[in-house]
């Protein structure tokens, strides 16, 4: 059989992009990037580099998204910051050989796994949360001891051109880069080898991703998007509850994976949850929601266009108000809109809050099941046996009962999707172990070398094998 050398291929394809994957790909094989202090001292880096830059790096969020201090240091850069320090605290014991029993048939011997990095990994990002989403992953790369490439998007252009600048000075320039720019480079990247993808967008570039990965029979992992229902009963607490639907939809004006997409209600208590909703989005962001400092802008005309499009023919019971010039979206509440509007088929990503009222709560389980599944799913409710209902009739890459995106807040919880939402998961643990390979190890004994597996077989080797497995 021919030998094949993985970095072959890619060294057939020379072009500035290429040659910096190949630079890197060798720096990778070199293997120094494997020791637990080099992981280290990058993870402290890039702590540094928040704390350093974190002015800048605020300035960039507020040009691109309208993003207000206190919002972009928790969904940003705050969440790096705990994502970094907890990977510190466990990253000793996640790199350990993780032991297992060692059956009977294969005694004496040790049987164990054995992380380990998986090679050279491309990051590409979305614009939404311009800096988390690119880094949270390098946090999980660097942990399991990966060089990595990072794509930011080119659509969040402040917080991309900042990041080209300031990874180089802080983190080894040998390991890591920061390629800019939009279809053309990423496609030009996604030609190259590497030894995992990581994509966060879309679902149509979800699927380009993985297509231009099978080439090289890349693993990849997708984290999409998607329509994430909200479902209330009449045994929630309506005031806590509309807080936290209000907190969680209109975060980062809506632009949110995780965001509640829809509401579905009982129809009892719709009129008090919208007067309820409508009160706390004045609460938070005051009377004027164009004039408030802690509401963010839609990122750009494009997307704009999009969202004003879903409002046509639809019944606005509150919001609606708009600039595309400033990219001022209002908060904006739609109630029963039809089900084949594109409001209710395409991903809203946007301040728009459609509420479904339904007669009963049994129909929420297969409103969502006759949809794709989501990315999260959320259930306001004080009825054991309704949670118990939804959590097992329902598939969802990631549920909260009683509150909005709480969870991403639990570094011990994986965060992904499932089915069209996406595939694999990250943070803290799951991150690690995404980007490792965790690699089987058995090493047996010399001594006892008993011959029952050898042929030739006879029937009481047989009976005995029978007996042992
Ligand atoms: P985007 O436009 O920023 O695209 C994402 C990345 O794909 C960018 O880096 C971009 O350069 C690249 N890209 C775009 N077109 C491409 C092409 N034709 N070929 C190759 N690369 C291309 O982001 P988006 O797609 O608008 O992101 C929004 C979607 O992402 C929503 O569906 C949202 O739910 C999802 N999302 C998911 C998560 C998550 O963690 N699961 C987080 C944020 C956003």
């Amino acid at each position: 059989m021919n030998a094949v050398n993985p970095n072959a291929a890619a060294k057939e394809q020379l072009s500035p992009i290429g040659d910096k994957v190949m630079a890197i790909r060798e720096v990778f094989a070199s293997g120094y990037t494997k020791e637990y202090a080099w992981r280290v001292e990058q993870l402290k880096q890039l702590e540094l580099l928040i704390h350093e830059k974190q002015g800048v790096l605020l300035e960039a969020l507020a040009a691109d998204l309208g993003k207000c201090k206190t919002e972009a240091w928790i969904s940003e850069l705050g969440f790096v910051l705990s994502d970094i320090k907890h990977t510190l605290k466990h990253l000793k014991k996640w790199m350990k050989p993780r032991k297992t029993s060692t059956p009977m048939g294969a005694q004496p011997g040790k049987s164990y796994v054995l992380p380990e990095p998986l090679g050279t990994v491309l990051i590409i990002g979305a614009w939404n949360y311009p800096f988390q989403l690119l880094l949270a992953p390098l946090v999980a790369a660097i942990a399991a001891g990966n060089c990595a490439v990072l794509k930011p998007s080119e659509l969040a252009e402040n917080m991309s051109k900042l990041l080209s600048e300031v990874i180089p000075e802080y983190l080894d320039n040998n390991a890591f880069a920061v390629v800019e720019g939009a279809v053309d480079e990423t496609t030009e990247l996604l030609a190259q080898r590497f030894d995992h993808i990581f994509y966060t967008g879309g679902e149509a570039v979800g699927k380009i991703v993985m297509a231009a990965a099978a080439k090289h029979l890349t693993p990849v992992t997708l984290e999409l998007g998607g329509k994430s229902p909200c479902i209330v009963d009449s045994t929630a607490s309506i005031d806590v509850t509309a807080a936290r639907i209000v907190w969680s939809k209109w975060m980062n004006a809506g632009q949110t994976c995780v965001a509640p997409d829809y509401v579905l209600v009982d129809k009892s208590i719709a009129d008090q949850l919208l007067v309820a909703i409508e009160n706390k989005i004045t609460a938070f962001y005051g009377e004027s929601t164009e004039a408030s400092k802690d509401y963010g802008k839609v990122i750009n005309q494009r997307h704009f266009q999009r969202l004003a499009n879903y409002l046509e023919d639809q019944k606005v019971v509150f919001g609606g108000r708009q600039n595309i010039q400033t990219g001022y979206f209002e908060p904006t509440l739609v109630l029963n809109p039809p089900l084949d509007s594109d409001l209710m088929q395409q991903e809203i990503f946007g301040p728009i809050l459609p509420i479904i009222t339904l007669d009963s709560m049994h129909q929420a389980i297969p409103f969502i099941n006759e949809r794709s599944k989501p990315l999260a799913l959320y259930l306001y409710s004080n009825n054991d046996e309704y949670k118990k209902k939804v959590l097992l009739q329902t598939s969802a890459g990631n549920v909260c009962i009683n509150d909005g995106f709480m969870f991403m807040t639990n570094p011990n919880l994986p965060f992904g999707g499932v089915g069209n939402s996406g595939m694999g998961s990250y943070h803290g643990r799951a991150g690690f172990d995404g980007l490792s390979h965790l690699k089987t190890v058995m090493e047996r004994s010399f001594k006892f070398d008993v011959s029952l597996r050898y042929p030739p077989f006879n029937k009481l080797k047989l009976s005995l094998l029978k007996r042992i497995l």
